[in-house]
């Protein structure tokens, strides 16, 4: 049973980011549930307690700079370190769409969240990371990322033309792939991790619960050594 190491994760109210959570505080780590809004996060630590879980909440809210800056100062204060980042906040907006009919303000909002506030957040976790003995990041990517999906007409998701969602996840990969070697000599673990095709709020269909999506993120977080890869349930993604 593990006993000290800290989790947190973003959008944890919620849908994976929850499950995320949940199988974590099973595993025994100290999770803390990064969460905007404070009657959400409440919810989501009641749900915990329903099953006997403790977690902590925090408020974090990636539309503002200043409550992740403020964040990491609460967990340097509460912990002095954080041992796993899951990077799980993000949306889907419907009026993004194909390049050449999407809103150009749902795609700007999609970047932002899913590309560079998630940048902001992992830029003020990085330090806590570094005071613990083996980091973790893991970013919740999409198959609509890879670029050779988008690319193929014989993958099941070449019609999702989302180029505000998918160019953010591509971002994200980029993320991935950038950090893991920044951080190499750290020890500091940083993978992409699509969790498959999940019903959730942000979908409103797939074909696997959350507690079944949030399977991959939790086996990337708890351990392996791998660094800078980008998975999904069937295997290694391509980029
Ligand atoms: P979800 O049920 O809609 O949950 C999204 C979570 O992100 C919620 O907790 C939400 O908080 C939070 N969030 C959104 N914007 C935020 C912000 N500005 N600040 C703080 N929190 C914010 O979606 P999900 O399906 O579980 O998705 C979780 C992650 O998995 C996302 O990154 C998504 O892109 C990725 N993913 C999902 C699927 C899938 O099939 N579902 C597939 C591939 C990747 P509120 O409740 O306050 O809105």
């Amino acid at each position: 049973m593990e006993q000290d190491r800290i989790a947190l994760v973003t959008g944890a109210n919620k849908g994976i980011g929850l499950e995320i959570a949940r199988q974590l505080a099973q595993a025994g780590l100290r999770v803390i549930l990064g969460a905007r809004d404070a009657g959400r996060a409440q919810a989501a630590l009641d749900d915990l307690a329903a099953d006997g879980l403790e977690a902590e909440t925090l408020h974090l809210d990636l539309d503002e700079h200043d409550s992740i800056i403020a964040a990491a100062a609460k967990i340097d204060t509460r912990h002095g370190r954080l041992d796993i980042l899951v990077n799980n906040a993000g949306i889907f907006d419907f009026a993004d769409g194909a390049p050449g009919t999407a809103v150009i303000d749902s795609v700007r909002k999609v970047m932002e969240t899913n590309f560079v506030m998630t940048l902001a957040v992992t830029q003020a976790m990085v330090p806590l990371l570094k005071k613990a003995p083996a980091g973790r990041i893991v970013n919740l990517s999409s198959s609509l990322g890879s670029l050779a999906v988008n690319g193929d007409p014989t993958s099941p998701y070449y019609a999702a033309r989302y180029i505000g969602y998918n160019a953010s996840k591509a971002a994200l990969n980029m993320l991935t792939v950038q950090l893991a070697e920044e951080l190499r000599d750290s020890g500091i673990k940083v993978n992409s991790v699509s969790p498959g095709f999940v019903k959730t709020d942000l979908t409103s269909m797939g074909s696997m619960t959350p507690q079944e999506g949030a399977v991959l993120p939790v086996r990337y977080a708890l351990g392996g050594d791998e660094t800078g890869t980008f998975v999904e349930p069937d295997g290694l993604t391509p980029w």
